[in-house]
């Protein structure tokens, strides 16, 4: 199984628009973050996580050219307002699946109401097939099961999705315990940190570190980043052995 990285940035982007922030200013191309998303696929099945604004974009770099289906974390824009982008897909291979917690689906149908609209649909429209995600109700992706790891977005329900030894969490910032025994024995974690300061609905960095250390993992990977968490050079240096900040256009073996 490989996971490709189509983007590792918080909700604005690095660089944020108008920001004369040196993080914002950096030639490194690993300064340079979409909003966040994997692309995970394995043999001739294909998935991504989430559907950002930058959905198109990060499709046309990763050169993915099928997909089976888009596992939703949450509502929020940073994660779904790419949707209207599937339709390259659509057009290939007709209705795409997509797999989320009820409140995210019916959220999304007010978001992209043409999109579900089944009187005078706009021909050339996007169009979905619903698949609703409840937590402990693991499901299948093509022939393997993703299992929903339930956390908490300040208020906010978020599924994080294991599949096989590797799990996906992102927006955490706090996690019950039931949740954590569904990630033991993963060999591969990607989680999100921030920034070092604290905040109110993501782990910062030291969070994301402590909760690795934890769940234990071979390999851990770091995104949804901020400019404020600092130069990808700079941090990686800083981080403890096997754990890693992910970057755009990274592609992992699993
Ligand atoms: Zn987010």
């Amino acid at each position: 199984m490989k996971v490709y990285f189509l983007g590792t940035g918080t909700s604005q982007g690095i660089p944020v628009i108008g920001s004369h922030h040196s993080v914002c200013m950096s030639d490194d191309p690993k300064d340079k973050r979409l909003r966040v998303a994997v692309w995970i696929h394995w043999d001739d099945y294909s998935f991504v996580i989430d559907c950002g604004p930058d959905f198109r974009q990060q499709m046309l770099a990763s050169k993915c050219v099928k997909l089976d289906g888009i596992l939703f974390t949450h509502e929020h824009a940073d994660h779904t307002a790419g949707l209207d982008d599937i339709r390259p897909y659509n057009f290939r291979q007709g209705e795409l699946p997509i797999f989320a917690h009820e409140r995210v689906l019916k959220n999304l149908n007010r978001r992209f109401d043409y999109i579900f609209e089944t009187e005078n649909r706009y021909p050339g429209a996007p169009s979905v097939k619903e698949f609703e995600v409840k937590n402990n109700e693991p499901f299948a992706v093509g022939d393997k099961i993703a299992v929903p790891i339930n956390v908490w977005h300040g208020n906010l329900q978020v599924f994080g999705y294991r599949i096989d030894d590797f799990a996906y969490l992102t927006d955490v910032k706090t996690i019950d315990e039931a949740e954590i025994e569904k990630l033991k024995g993963v060999k591969v974690l990607v989680v999100n940190a921030l920034r070092e300061e604290p905040h109110a609905t993501h782990f910062n960095l030291q969070e994301a570190l402590d909760f690795i250390g934890r769940i234990k993992p071979e390999r851990s990977y770091l995104t949804h980043i901020s400019h404020l968490l600092g130069f990808h050079e700079e941090v990686a240096k800083k981080l403890p052995k096997n754990v890693f900040l992910a970057y755009d256009n990274l592609e992992i073996t699993i």
